[in-house]
């Protein structure tokens, strides 16, 4: 396209979403004459949380050519090989599991997971705990890095745990080097032609910023898209409960774990993230369950630093997602679209693929409003298949201690999906099936699905299994053996979490 209709783009906020946003859409759009300038103030901060990612960090990287060694160092940034869940169940020997990301090695071990899933379904008493299946949890309780040796050639998918604030200033250097252009400045008001579309940002320095088009990344305020066009918020607190955090970090040793840890605690869960230089930690919780002042004890008394002076951060959280992405010449990116919880740590990958999906509408409609409806049934789609996965946690949940647990088992707020999902798995029904049907797989694979269905431990009761059923039982585990000796030689092809980051460190510097 030699000569779009757009010439100048305004990014409204300076945190990660905003900084993201620029930098992928000045590489894609400067050659073709598109000016994008971002707006910050300097007395409105950042969220400051948000350390850890999914793979698609990866993919926003490389799609800017920024080497690991040059960004992880500069970010006290880890590799991340999933997410463990603690005490989220108490059936026994399924009190913690791991979430690990894909590789291409997974199918030479999840289809005996897969298969042994099936057989626990139908009552046989079989190993069904997915760390037994999984190279990723293997290589991840020994604190290795998911890099194999270059003779093990085999792909690895892997996210990432880095300083929420460097990361921030990074992509700031790095966008403005190559040429976004930066303003420091309070928007006050904003003006708007007659059709609603938005005209120009009115700054605290007198200045009145006008452009073709806006991408509102002013975070949880959403100045443009829910504040100025008025789209509406829709809140998922009827079936994700928590609304508050608080984060506060702790000291870390040189052997650095290659993980985030989710455990749960009485009215909610703790985030546990390795940096090179500290821990992040934080809890997220229901206020209408615990006071805030209740919570930070709680917090304190897991992390072991009751009595220490460190600075705990006190957050609000607003969970759901904005009615429309995309309204008029304006598109949300980031909190400013909605939030789902970070369980699952997918923000930032919410923004990486908002960004991708909203460029790719927007340069096939010739840079006109064209495709935008689509687009935005795409990402309410992708909101709900993520939020529905992260109700899962909490609906297959089996903790009795709190109110806050038990409602959350019980609660009956569910899509069709999740409820279809939940009666295919007590079914004994087929779960990709299930997935196709439904066209959710693409939000959380069967691995994703098993490892927590499984991985909670629930599975339906069933009685009077035959002797048949038993012998049945008993040949499919002779492969564990086989599972256990692979998994135990592919490790061999990974080194230390800590000594990988050192060389990268050394590499950057
Ligand atoms: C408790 C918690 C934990 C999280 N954990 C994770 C995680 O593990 N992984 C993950 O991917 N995500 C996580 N997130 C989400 C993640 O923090 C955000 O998605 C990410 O930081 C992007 O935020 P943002 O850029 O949209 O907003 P912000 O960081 O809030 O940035 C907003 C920007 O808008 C600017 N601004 C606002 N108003 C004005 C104004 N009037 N004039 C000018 N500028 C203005 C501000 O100055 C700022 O620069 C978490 C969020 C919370 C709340």
């Amino acid at each position: 396209m030699d000569n779009p209709k757009i010439k100048n783009i305004v990014i409204l906020g300076g945190g990660t979403a905003g900084w993201m946003a620029a930098s992928l859409l000045h590489k894609k759009w400067q050659p073709l004459g598109i000016k994008i300038t971002v707006v910050e103030s300097p007395d409105i901060g950042i969220i400051g949380v948000g350390e850890g990612s999914t793979p698609l960090l990866k993919v926003f990287f490389d799609s800017l050519d920024i080497s690991e060694s040059e960004w992880m160092p500069a970010c006290n940034a880890t590799y991340k090989n999933g997410i463990s869940f603690l005490n989220w169940s108490t059936v026994e020997g399924y009190e913690g599991y791991f979430h690990p990301f894909p590789t291409s090695l997974d199918f030479a071990t999840f289809g005996f997971l897969y298969k042994y899933a099936a057989l626990r379904r139908q009552g046989l008493d079989v190993l069904a705990h997915p760390n037994r299946f999984s190279l990723l949890a293997n290589i991840t309780e020994k604190h290795l890095a998911p890099l194999p040796a270059e003779n093990f050639p085999f792909h690895f998918q892997y996210g990432y745990h880095f300083d929420s604030v460097l990361i921030g200033k990074f992509l700031r250097e790095r966008a403005k080097e190559k040429g976004v252009e930066h303003i420091e400045a309070t928007v006050e008001s904003v003006e708007q032609h007659d059709n609603g579309d938005i005209k120009s940002l009115k700054l605290n320095t007198g200045q009145d910023l006008a452009a073709d088009f806006f991408i509102d990344c002013s975070g949880f305020a959403s100045i443009l898209l829910q504040k100025t066009l008025k789209v509406p918020f829709l809140p998922f607190a009827e079936n994700l409960f928590n609304d508050s955090a608080i984060a506060v970090p702790t000291e870390i040793s040189s052997d650095i774990p290659s993980e985030t840890v989710s455990t749960a605690l009485s009215n909610g869960w703790v985030w546990k993230i390795p940096l090179t230089n500290r821990f992040g930690n934080g809890y997220v919780y229901s206020s209408k369950y615990t006071s805030p002042d209740e919570a930070e004890t709680e917090l304190r008394t897991h992390l072991g630093i009751l009595d220490s002076d460190v600075e705990a951060r006190h957050l609000k959280m607003k969970v759901g997602r904005t009615e429309e992405t995309w309204r008029n010449n304006c598109v949300a990116i980031g909190l400013s679209q909605g939030f789902i919880e970070p369980l699952e740590a997918t923000a930032l990958q919410f923004v990486y693929s908002t960004i991708d999906e909203f460029s790719t509408a927007f340069e096939e409609g010739e840079f006109t409003n064209q495709y935008r409806e689509d687009f935005n049934a795409r990402m309410n789609k992708n909101f709900e298949g993520i939020r529905d996965y992260i109700v899962l946690h909490y609906k297959t949940n089996s903790r009795t201690d709190t109110q806050y647990w038990i409602d959350n088992r019980e609660n009956t707020n569910l899509s069709d999906n999740l409820r279809e999902m939940l009666s295919v798995w007590y079914g004994i029904e087929d779960l990709e099936a299930a997935l196709t049907r439904l066209n959710i797989g693409q939000y959380y694979s069967l691995r994703s699905w098993t490892c927590l269905l499984a991985g909670m431990g629930i599975f339906p009761k069933q009685e009077n299994l035959s002797a048949a059923d038993e012998a049945n039982a008993q040949a499919a585990i002779s492969d564990l053996d086989y599972v256990d000796n692979f998994l135990a030689s592919c490790s061999l092809n990974f080194e230390p979490h800590a000594k990988v980051l050192k060389t990268d460190m050394s590499q950057g510097s």
